[in-house]
């Protein structure tokens, strides 16, 4: 069973994330937010035996939902989001909470709940590849504003995807490293493996390259967000940080 996964670059800095199951051909993607470059990305796998069957959503915000419907009217995918969200998403196929199922092909998705940025906020976490789908909640070297959410509830979050393997990929729903690292770079100035990896995103970006997937183990250790130690020390990094230039 190898889940195959690629981001899509769309609008500003959004990624769409594509999957595919490659015993059975069956695609899925994640918050389709612009009809045009997504479709082609779907379009090019579908030329190689690929169907697209689910369409993922982690959370309301216009630039992630906003091709939703159109992909669906496309290609007769099913919509699926949180069923505490239903009244300002596109309308469900399949309406999912905590601990709920999805499925792809022979793939299989856990539903986690990870309010924060939003209330109804969730991710899909692909065990078998190890993979996560984390929308505006991680990204790699910061994670979401707090917008609807409080403290508490994305450091419940966090704590909760800190918890998941290692070598989890974490597909987040921004392009945000870059400047996420200059903050991380303030917020821990003698961390040797942050310098590296901020080198390294400055490489991949100067070459137009995704710094993204990135593995959860690595995060652990350079993302100031999840080495925070309390409560509290997460709250000063997420207020210092939305000030930050
Ligand atoms: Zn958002
Ligand atoms: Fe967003």
């Amino acid at each position: 069973m190898t889940l195959s996964i690629n981001p899509i670059p769309i609008l500003s800095d959004n990624y769409a994330w594509l999957l595919r199951d490659s015993d059975s051909g069956a695609m899925a993607i994640v918050d389709p937010a612009d009809e045009a470059p997504v479709m082609a990305a779907i379009e090019a796998e579908a030329g190689s035996g690929g169907r697209l069957a689910l369409i993922l959503l982690t959370h309301h915000h216009a630039d992630h939902i906003a091709a939703a419907d159109a992909v669906r009217a496309r290609t007769g995918a099913r919509i699926v989001g949180a069923a505490a969200d239903q009244h300002r998403l596109p309308r469900l196929d399949q309406a999912v909470r905590e601990g709920d199922v999805v499925s792809l092909g022979g793939s299989r998705a856990n539903v986690i709940e990870t309010s924060g940025h939003t209330r109804g906020h969730i991710s899909f976490f692909f065990a078998q590849t190890p993979a996560l789908f984390c929308g505006d909640t991680l990204f790699s070297l910061g994670c979401g504003r707090l917008l609807e959410g409080s403290a508490q509830e994305m450091h419940d979050s966090l704590v909760r995807i800190s918890g998941l393997p290692d070598d989890t990929l974490i597909c987040c729903g921004h392009e945000y490293t870059q400047a996420n690292a200059r903050f991380a770079l303030a917020a821990l100035p003698h961390n040797q493996a942050l310098a590296a990896q901020a080198r390294q995103i400055d490489q991949q970006r100067a070459e137009g390259l995704p710094t993204v997937p990135a593995r959860l183990g690595a995060e652990r250790s350079t993302n100031p967000f999840l080495l925070a130690p309390s409560l509290d020390e997460f709250t000063r990094l997420r207020s210092w940080k939305d000030g930050f230039r």
